[in-house]
């Protein structure tokens, strides 16, 4: 199967109001291009340096959301870059983002990352932490606060990750309620090659998909 063939097929199923992000870590620029003219809107990548890459050639064809753990020490060249970071994990990080954005007149939107399952190994805060970051960052000027995004535990079978999911929406739908001011839930960033179905029954509008468009990821390279 093509890029081509794969985003044809994966978009016929995804409903109108879903985003698909096309995960591109270790993809070229050329194969972006591929998925980009079948009809993909938005590329996420995990690292800087490459975004800064494949950007440099595709630039504005399509937006550009970060997925992976974001370095301060990256923010001043992250911002240039992307249209959507949906990875905020620390008051810290969003204070760097705020401050970096102010200086280039950019509010940034941004998505807080949860660590639904507390796994260890994952970023992301953990379920009942998500409140007070999104009110501690709420204030800054430079960054609007848009939904939540999570990873979820990796299973062979995606039924296993209903629960987190399930559970990820329920926290969604609290921090909604509260009206935060300068807080606008409306994406919530779940499910992956494996899982978006999965996650789309459990209220997933934006998805982020790798494999399923560009195809298996050469292991070295992949991290
Ligand atoms: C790689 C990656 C994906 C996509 O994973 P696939 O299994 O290839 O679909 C989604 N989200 C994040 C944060 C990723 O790093």
């Amino acid at each position: 199967m093509s890029i081509r063939d794969n985003v044809l097929s994966l978009l016929k199923e995804i409903p109108e109001n879903v985003t698909v992000v096309a995960a591109a870590k270790t993809r070229t620029p050329q194969e972006i291009l591929e998925a980009i003219d079948a009809g993909i809107k938005v590329i996420g990548e995990n690292y800087v340096q490459e975004a800064e890459k494949a950007f440099s050639e595709v630039g504005k064809r399509a937006k550009w959301h970060f997925i992976g753990h974001l370095q301060k020490n990256k923010v001043k060249k992250a911002v240039q870059i992307f249209d959507l970071i949906e990875t905020v994990d620390s008051v810290d990080l969003a204070i760097e983002i705020d401050k970096r954005c102010a200086m280039i007149d950019k509010v940034m939107p941004v998505l807080c990352e949860v660590n639904i399952a507390k796994e260890k190994t994952k970023s992301g805060v953990y379920p009942e932490e998500v409140e007070q970051l999104i009110k501690n960052i709420s204030n800054l000027t430079h960054i609007k606060v848009m939904g939540l995004m999570t990873m979820g535990p990796r299973f062979g079978d995606p039924e296993n990750a209903r629960v987190y999911f399930r559970k990820t929406k329920q926290i969604f739908e609290n921090i909604k309620k509260m009206n935060i001011p300068n807080v606008e839930m409306k994406y919530l960033s779940m499910g992956m090659s494996n899982s978006y179905r999965v996650a789309l029954e459990e209220g997933a509008n934006i998805v982020r998909i790798g494999t399923r468009i560009f195809g298996e990821r050469n292991y070295k390279k992949d991290k």
